[in-house]
């Protein structure tokens, strides 16, 4: 399962085992273990700023819109407060003791999609394999990936059974995104059911077409997570894909409230997950996360809940990464332009595989990170 958990020097081991040990250990070995985390069409905006208050006024039905419950829950005089009452985990624990974020404009970090189309599918398409394909991938239609993905070099690099990789995802044509070869990887996505001993969580698998969403192929991502958790559970999976959907279809829905709301639950499940991570020996300080967007979004009160072509805002992007192979350092102020055909030979080198021998056309590591 592990191999390289076997040339750990016993006093490595010792150290892992020791109660006290619950900070992550900052070295200089590749971690284990790999969790990618999207949220989809989650713009700068709110990832740095949080609640938009010109935003939430456009978008609410109501004339009362200061006095409603999500925008007295988020608001607060500062982008700092406001986003730290918005991702209490993220920015309270995540980046102020653990990791790094790219994408803040506003201090000279740029990150931005390479591909043109500025929606779902070549924005996965883009971060998973390494490269924009805008003239093979131009619609969310459900064709299987033209080319092979990080996770699927990482599982033939790494000689994984199928099961060592996982993919959880709210929205069903993720399952067609991340492999070129179907069948390759293990996939829960959609409204698809899932299998399982758990009393709880078998009842979660009928639940899930019960409670249905406002949208035919998204299921709610409470369900994607349970799923995701338990999995986690039963077969610590060397790689993880956690794709989480409702941020950017309340978004379509004009959904200012909820959009919030769901940002605010996937930033509870960060922490879980964490904690998950953290409170099992075999993956303890030995994980490293990377968590970015598809795409950004219009950037005005007035068009937030579009994104295309057409759409500056839709290509800005932004990745956050924790690793304990790399410092602590919060949020960058100047770098290189980043681009999201980075992430996955970024990604890749996190855990100590070279992305440019599977793709030498892929875009490069973002090097500077390692410094
Ligand atoms: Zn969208």
């Amino acid at each position: 399962m592990n191999p390289r958990t076997a040339l750990k020097p016993l006093w490595a081991l010792l150290l892992l085992s020791m109660p006290w040990h619950s900070s992550p250990r900052l070295c200089a070995e590749v971690p284990d273990y790999l969790v990618i985390i999207t949220l989809d069409g989650v713009r700068t905006t709110e990832l740095f700023g949080g609640l938009d208050r010109d935003t939430y006024k456009a978008a609410s039905k109501s004339a009362e819109w200061a006095d409603e419950a999500t925008y007295q829950s988020y608001w607060a005089e500062t982008p700092q407060a406001r986003r730290e009452k918005l991702m209490p985990f993220f920015w309270g624990e995540w980046m102020s003791q653990h990791g790094s974020v790219i994408g803040n404009r506003a201090l000279g970090s740029q990150m931005d999609l390479r591909n043109r189309h500025r929606f779902s599918y070549p924005g996965y398409s883009e971060i998973l394999t390494g490269q924009a394909r805008d003239q093979q991938i131009k619609s969310n239609d459900k064709i299987q990936s033209p080319a092979p993905t990080l996770l699927e070099f990482l599982k033939k690099e790494w000689q994984l059974p199928k099961a060592q990789v996982g993919v959880f995802s709210s929205w069903d044509t993720i399952r067609y995104i991340v492999e070129q070869k179907a069948g390759s990887l293990f996939i829960n996505s959609g409204f698809e059911p899932y299998q399982s001993d758990d009393a709880v969580i078998q009842s979660f698998s009928l639940l899930q077409k019960e409670t249905t969403t406002p949208w035919n192929s998204v299921r709610h991502d409470a369900y994607t997570f349970a799923f995701c958790q338990h999995y986690i559970d039963q077969q610590s999976p060397r790689v993880l894909y956690l794709a989480l959907g409702e941020t950017d279809d309340w978004a379509h829905d004009v959904r200012y409230d909820r959009v919030l709301e769901s940002l605010h639950r996937s930033d509870r499940y960060l922490r879980a997950l964490w904690e998950q991570y953290q409170s099992n020996p075999k993956t303890r300080g030995n994980a490293c996360f990377v968590m970015t967007t598809d795409h950004g979004r219009g950037d005005n009160p007035f068009n937030w809940m579009h994104h295309n072509d057409k759409l500056d805002g839709a290509k800005q992007t932004w990745m956050a990464v924790v690793s304990p192979s790399l410092a602590a350092r919060g949020e960058w102020h100047a770098h290189p332009q980043a681009h999201s055909d980075q992430v996955a030979a970024t990604s890749a080198k996190l855990v100590g595989v070279d992305y440019q021998l599977h793709d030498p056309m892929a875009g490069k590591p973002m090097e500077w990170l390692f410094r």
